[in-house]
């Protein structure tokens, strides 16, 4: 009897021990999460590179050109990007947004030139300040909070960009050889906006449309019936041949006219009132994957 207390003090030794191993290396992970690290870009087109940044992978996409490179949105501010793009090219860098939220923009105090649609100024000054991001927070669940506590307080901590400049809202520019159309994609903000570049037949389209989805269902968002709308200039790149691969705001692997339809499916069903009642009365609908937000009455 005296063995088996002993053996048993033993395992509840160990497994405390081990416990207190597990908690101290979250801990220490979630710590490391929030420091600001050098990024290493991943090549996926010809002179294009890309990183999926932070616990909510934000997309951050480097084009280079002969004589200056353009980064696509900036991300959470968790990377020192200057220092990440500099193992890659030492040419002049300008920053255009895809949109005004904070978690495609803090890392615009970097940079010199950085553009933006006007149409999200107000988003943008709105989602820079640490209110914000606080009240993002209360609307998801603890244990996602607790991951992100260590990146947002680097968040909070961020310097913000104040002198942003009015990104004209549609026509091409060249920019060493590569000619980029920007086009208006507005539904998850009024001012989204993609990018399409010639030359490696992609379009950047930040939040307009995810692997995982996209949000209608924030303030700012426009009615499903204009999310249909940039959607459908989204599948016209596709089937006129013009684009072979669409990338997105979060996680940075190619989309394709089937993730495109994909959306397109989801905003016919709310558009048509096609939900469960669960859908319609959480605003929140599942499909394929891909999970879209809505504003409900
Ligand atoms: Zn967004």
């Amino acid at each position: 009897m005296k063995k088996l207390k002993k053996h048993w003090k033993k395992i509840l030794l160990g497994l405390s021990s081990l416990l207190i191993i597990v908690a101290g290396l979250g801990y220490w992970q979630i710590r490391r999460m929030g420091q600001v690290t050098v990024p290493e870009f991943v090549e996926i087109a010809d002179n294009t590179y890309a990183i999926a940044e932070g616990m909510n992978q934000s997309g951050i996409y480097l084009l280079v050109g002969e004589e200056d490179a353009i980064l696509i949105d900036t991300g959470n501010g968790l990377s020192d990007l200057p220092a990440g793009i500099k193992e890659i090219t030492d040419l002049p860098v300008t920053v255009i947004n895809t949109h005004g939220h904070y978690d495609h923009t803090r890392g615009n105090h970097y940079f010199e030139t950085v553009y933006q649609s006007e149409k999200d100024a107000q988003v943008y000054a709105e989602y820079n300040t640490v209110e914000k991001v606080k009240e993002k927070m209360d609307e998801i669940s603890p244990l996602i909070q607790l991951l992100l506590s260590a990146e947002n307080e680097t968040i909070y901590n961020t310097p913000i960009k104040e002198d942003v400049l009015a990104l004209p809202e549609s026509g091409s520019f060249d920019f060493a050889g590569r000619n980029l159309e920007i086009i208006e994609l507005p539904g998850h903000t009024p001012g989204s906006i993609g990018l399409i570049d010639d030359a490696t037949k992609s379009v950047f389209v930040g939040d307009a449309l995810t692997k995982g989805g996209f949000l209608l269902g924030l303030e700012e968002s426009l009615s499903p019936e204009t999310q249909k709308e940039t959607l459908l200039k989204l599948k016209e790149l596709f089937e006129s041949g013009r684009v072979t691969a669409a990338y997105g705001g979060h996680v940075n692997t190619a989309m394709t006219l089937e993730d495109v339809e994909k959306g397109l499916t989801i905003v016919n069903k709310i558009i048509d009132g096609d939900l469960t009642d669960e859908e319609k009365e959480s605003g929140r609908i599942s499909y394929q994957g891909m999970e879209v937000t809505f504003k409900t009455e």
